[in-house]
């Protein structure tokens, strides 16, 4: 079933979903269970699985580093695909442009369509590490608006090249990424809101924002989205502050200000288990006041652990 579709039948109930990152290369997807099943607890209508766009490695051989290329952690689609099936939910793969060409997309996308998978969250990614800039792959989509196109295009029986006919039109509701406090690149705020208007116009259906800690960017930000005419659901993203170092690492990473009260609790802590503590009642009182505000889903990073997602959801849901 559809994203939107979702938020229409539950009327003018907040759903709980949240996003999970493939394990490393090597590790058995059991880990994974083991961390989503106690958050089916609440229902989630809808689980998103990212991707990791690929890396460099460098092997020695005879003193000589020879460099490789490397996904650490493959297997969205799959895992998608098994989510769908063990837990009867929907399972929203991240599609990304950096590091595919536009055919592989293509094909990436008709595995999605085969295996019943009815919703893709549509993503430029990032700079690969060690780079500071974007690079676009040769033959690929170089921002997310080209890859809403193309899945759009899809969506209406066009494939890249040939013009077979598309007997049986697969039908993605796309997702896309807003940034209440800019994305990283963008000149500024209202630039980057055009850039967003400019995903919804290519055929992009919600968006999920990245993480925030401050509500108000938050409500600014979907009242100058609105005033631009995007239309579409914004679901906030919530990311509860699980170690220390989170404070220093979240703004340089993801481009955000922490209100100075979270801060000040963090610092004091003893040790990781307190920050755990404090981000979870940090996030709850986040989600309150967004349930209040009428948001149709709240979107949960678990990132790896899930107990402190459980103990948020467990106040709210
Ligand atoms: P875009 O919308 O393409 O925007 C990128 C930048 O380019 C912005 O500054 C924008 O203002 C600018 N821009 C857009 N169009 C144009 C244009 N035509 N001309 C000039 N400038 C333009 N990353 C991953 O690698 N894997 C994931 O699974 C993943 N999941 C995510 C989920 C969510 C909800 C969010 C919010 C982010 C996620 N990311 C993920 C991170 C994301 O890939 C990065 O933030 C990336 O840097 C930008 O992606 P985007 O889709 O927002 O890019």
């Amino acid at each position: 079933m559809k994203v939107t579709d979702h938020f229409k039948a539950s009327k003018d109930k907040t759903l709980f979903s949240f996003e999970i990152v493939p394990p490393q290369k090597g590790s058995n997807i059991q880990e994974l269970y083991k961390n989503i099943d106690p958050l089916m607890e609440f229902n989630p209508p809808f689980i998103d699985v990212t991707t990791s766009r690929e890396e460099y490695i460098y092997i020695e051989k005879d003193g000589l580093f020879d460099r490789k290329i490397t996904r650490m952690r493959p297997g969205t689609v799959g895992i998608c695909a098994s989510l769908q099936h063990k837990y009867n939910v929907d399972a929203i793969p991240h599609v990304l442009c950096g590091g595919f060409t536009k055919e592989e997309t293509e094909y990436l996308l008709v595995d999605c369509h085969y295996l019943g998978i009815d919703n893709l969250m549509a993503l430029r990614g990032d700079p690969m590490k060690g780079e500071k800039y974007f690079k676009p792959t040769k033959g690929g989509n170089t921002y997310a608006s080209d890859l809403v196109l193309q899945i759009d295009a899809l969506n209406k029986g066009k494939f890249l090249h040939d013009n077979k006919e598309i007997t049986y039109k697969p039908d993605f509701c796309i997702g896309v990424a807003g940034y209440p406090e800019k994305h990283i690149e963008s000149p500024s705020l209202e630039a980057d809101l055009k850039r967003l208007k400019e995903k919804v116009d290519a055929g992009a259906h919600y968006v999920v924002t990245q993480m925030f800690f401050d509500n108000q960017r938050y409500f600014d930000f979907v009242n100058a989205a609105r005033a631009i005419g995007i239309d579409v659901p914004i679901i906030p993203g919530i990311k509860p502050v699980a170690v220390k170092k989170h404070l220093h690492l979240l703004p340089q990473v993801f481009w955000l200000d922490m209100p100075q009260h979270l801060i000040t609790e963090i610092e004091k802590a003893k040790n990781n288990k307190e920050v755990r503590q404090i981000g979870v009642e940090f996030a709850i009182q986040q989600s309150k006041e967004l349930i209040e505000f009428g948001v149709p889903c709240l979107h949960y990073y678990s990132m790896g652990k899930s107990d402190n997602v459980y103990n948020i959801a467990k106040a709210l849901f």
